[in-house]
């Protein structure tokens, strides 16, 4: 499996401002010395020196993950503001931009950032790909045409004008299980989240990949059920939300959101392999997103011994299973 971040920004997409960029430029400048500009190679050296935050950026997109199994099967994890990277990616790869395809989209949810991204698919326009989308909500077909119609959207989904893809509709229940696609197959569980939430679990030749956004974990997580341990047990990669400080956690009870501490310990209890931190809180600037990996490395060493790598979810990143 190939697993590709397209949007990893919590509620809300999250532009980096005028301002923002204004001080970046001027932190870099501050930092040149002479020596730094003396040839090409030391301006590249000086570049590789910064810091992530000041040389790059978790991204403001909100939730997209793309998984391309062994086949070379298009699946889609959420349908944030991210989708429209991956939508325009995706028509400079041959593959693709000749149509013909199957785009599997799997909802976690359908909070806006979870979906906004959906109207700007433009691979859902092209006659010639197949859309399946995916839910655990039974009136799934209803909610995706309620968000894209007049006055929210000037394009119905459903109709001439909207999608001209042929569009699938799966309502995923105990009967749809197992759900295969290509050699990988698929599992499902509801975690708690205002308005409800579906994390999934993906497994091909022996790997496992889990995308658990939008949960506040509960001591309930951590029982050792059949149920938990069949879901969350020996990951090789876990994406979860780790939306907030320990101190935001306990202001935000109830939020449907969890700290990056807590997801920690629950990686540790499942034997996790790698932790991406995941739907990073928009009111967080990249400097305070990416110091939650010292913080949650320190806070790993603190809690357990197991060594589960800790990961800053970040767009463009790639991993491969
Ligand atoms: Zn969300
Ligand atoms: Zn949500």
């Amino acid at each position: 499996m190939k697993i590709a971040f397209w949007g990893v920004r919590g509620s809300i997409p999250t532009p980096l401002s005028p301002l923002q960029i204004q001080n970046r430029i001027a932190a870099v400048v501050q930092r040149i010395t002479e020596k730094d500009v003396v040839s090409a190679d030391a301006r590249e050296k000086f570049l590789a020196s910064l810091p992530e935050w000041l040389f790059g950026t978790v991204g403001g997109n909100t939730s997209c993950v793309e998984i391309e199994n062994a086949q070379g099967d298009c699946i889609i994890l959420d349908a944030g503001s991210g989708l429209r990277e991956l939508s325009l990616n995706l028509k400079n790869r041959p593959v693709h931009s000749s149509g013909g395809m199957t785009y599997h989209i799997f909802f976690s949810h359908f909070h806006w950032d979870h979906l906004q991204g959906l109207p700007f698919f433009g691979q859902a326009f092209d006659p010639r790909n197949r859309i399946v989308f995916y839910s655990t909500e039974p009136d799934l077909r209803e909610r995706l045409n309620y968000q894209m119609r007049p006055p929210f959207f000037p394009v119905p989904m459903e109709g001439p004008l909207g999608f001209n893809a042929s569009l699938e509709f799966v309502v995923l229940s105990p009967e749809s299980a197992p759900l295969r696609i290509g050699d990988a197959t698929v599992s499902w569980k509801r975690v708690n989240h205002p308005g409800g939430c579906t994390a999934y679990r993906f497994e091909e030749g022996g790997r496992s990949f889990i995308y658990a956004t939008d949960t506040e974990l509960s001591r309930d997580d951590f029982l050792d059920t059949e149920e938990n341990g069949r879901f969350y047990a020996d990951a090789d990669v876990l994406v979860m939300d780790s939306q907030y400080t320990m101190d935001e956690a306990l202001e935000k009870t109830g939020w449907g959101h969890s700290s990056f501490s807590l997801t920690v310990d629950f990686a540790l209890n499942w034997r996790v392999k790698k932790l991406v931190l995941f739907h990073h809180e928009p009111t967080y600037t990249d400097k305070k997103i990416f110091s939650l990996r010292q913080s949650a490395e320190w806070y790993r060493e603190y809690a357990g011994s197991n060594p589960v790598e800790i990961v800053i979810a970040r767009e463009g990143m790639e991993l491969v299973l």
